[in-house]
């Protein structure tokens, strides 16, 4: 059992606070992702959470006592860095075996021959052989365990850091970015051993990454930081098709949300570029004529028809991409304005998803089809969610 709670957490390096001010509580035997851009602050506060940070304010609670006063060690959380951290000069068998033979170390164990034996015989106590075998067989590196780092693959170096964190049993597995040196197609299989590991050792995990698949695939919940602030907590659903602001709803899908300024009609409606656009009962609800809005639709919400056809808002291609299954297609709107970038300064360019091997090229003139069904309105001006 480990629930983590935090109480105004904050960490500030002189007049920056990486953190600010954040308050969560983890749930026991919950996989929290920690996500958010380069600088945001997640690993300082996953650092506070290991104790390897000092708080500048805040209080950080395990299993309703207070830990963060207390050294890493005395902590019960096991951290997993980006680099592994791996003993180089070490088997894999010892490098998994190791925060065992710690548990029982003594000031000896520093002499050279006498320090090996007993390492050694820690190693082959029964128990701890046992454990240490079957923390491989989960990890499937029982064939590599006599062998060195360096003879293995990124992939086969992070599964041995995972052992080592296994084989510990804490309450709590902390993880900064493990997956973030490995090429493409091992990330994809190690965010599928990792969801499995826990699955069937269960644990409560705090996940730091910046990518937003990992933290769409792996974690029961999302907080998805900026500049040291929580801007979203809750499931990678509600985070996908109920963000809180313009941030979250481009920061989560690829491609990303697309933001047009539109007015609402009062009539239940919304115009976007001379479009004039139905809403759904909840957004129709909202109406108040001449007022500006942003429009929030994702690119499979924009359907690609002829120039001039009735209700679709005019348009040219300008790119269109093939990734497989679908093509993704780019158009630049004659008369209506997106927000685009992260800074909320305006362009015109609109993306949309197409089933299939799309035969539109650049240069063509459209019409531009929105489905409101899903759609979500945000205020120009602060970019928080109207609703
Ligand atoms: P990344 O993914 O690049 O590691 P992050 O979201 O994990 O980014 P942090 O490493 O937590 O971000 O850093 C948050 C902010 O705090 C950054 O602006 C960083 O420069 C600053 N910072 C972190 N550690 C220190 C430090 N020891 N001294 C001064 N500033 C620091």
């Amino acid at each position: 059992m480990a629930s983590i709670k935090l109480a105004g957490v904050t960490r500030a390096f002189g007049p920056k606070r990486a953190v600010d001010n954040i308050s969560l509580d983890v749930k026991d035997g919950e996989f929290l992702v920690l996500l958010g851009p380069s600088g945001c602050g997640k690993s300082t506060l996953l650092r506070m959470l290991a104790g390897l940070e000092t708080l500048t304010d805040g209080e950080i609670h395990l299993n309703g006592s207070r830990v963060d006063l207390l050294p890493p060690s005395a902590r019960d959380m096991a951290f997993v860095f980006q680099s592994y951290a791996l003993y180089p000069h070490m088997t894999v068998r010892r490098n998994i075996t190791f925060p065992l033979i710690m548990r029982h170390h003594r000031w000896w164990f520093h002499i050279p021959l006498i320090g090996h034996l007993a390492k050694r015989r820690i190693e082959r106590q029964p128990d701890v052989a046992e454990l240490v075998d079957r923390t491989a067989r989960i990890l499937a590196l029982t064939p590599m365990m006599h062998q060195l780092p360096k003879t293995l693959s990124g992939g086969q170096r992070q599964r041995v850091a995972l052992g080592r964190a296994m084989v510990r049993k804490p309450e709590v597995f902390l993880m900064d970015e493990p997956l973030s040196n490995l090429d493409a197609k091992l990330r994809t299989a190690m965010r599928a051993e990792i969801i499995k590991l826990h699955q069937q050792v269960g644990g409560t995990f705090v996940y730091v990454t910046h990518d937003q698949i990992e933290a769409m695939t792996m974690g029961t919940r999302i907080a998805l930081m900026r500049d040291g602030v929580v801007q979203q907590l809750g499931t990678p659903r509600d985070i996908y098709a109920d963000p809180v602001n313009t941030y979250v709803a481009r920061f989560i899908g690829t491609p990303p949300m697309n933001l047009l300024t539109a007015e609402l009609d009062g009539r239940g409606g919304v115009v976007a570029g001379g479009a004039v656009l139905g809403l759904p009962g909840p957004l129709a609800s909202l109406q108040s004529a001449d007022k500006a809005v942003v429009l929030g639709v994702r690119p499979a919400a924009l359907a690609i028809r002829p120039a001039g056809e009735p209700g679709t808002l005019a348009g040219e291609v300008t790119l269109v991409e093939h990734i497989g299954a679908e093509s993704l297609i780019t158009m630049k709107l004659a008369s209506t304005r997106t927000l685009h970038s992260e800074d909320g300064s305006a362009a015109d360019e609109v993306i949309a998803t197409s089933p299939g091997y799309s035969e539109l090229s650049a240069g063509l003139q459209v019409g531009v089809a929105v489905d409101t069904t899903d759609a979500v309105l945000f205020h120009p001006g602060t970019g928080e969610r109207l609703w």
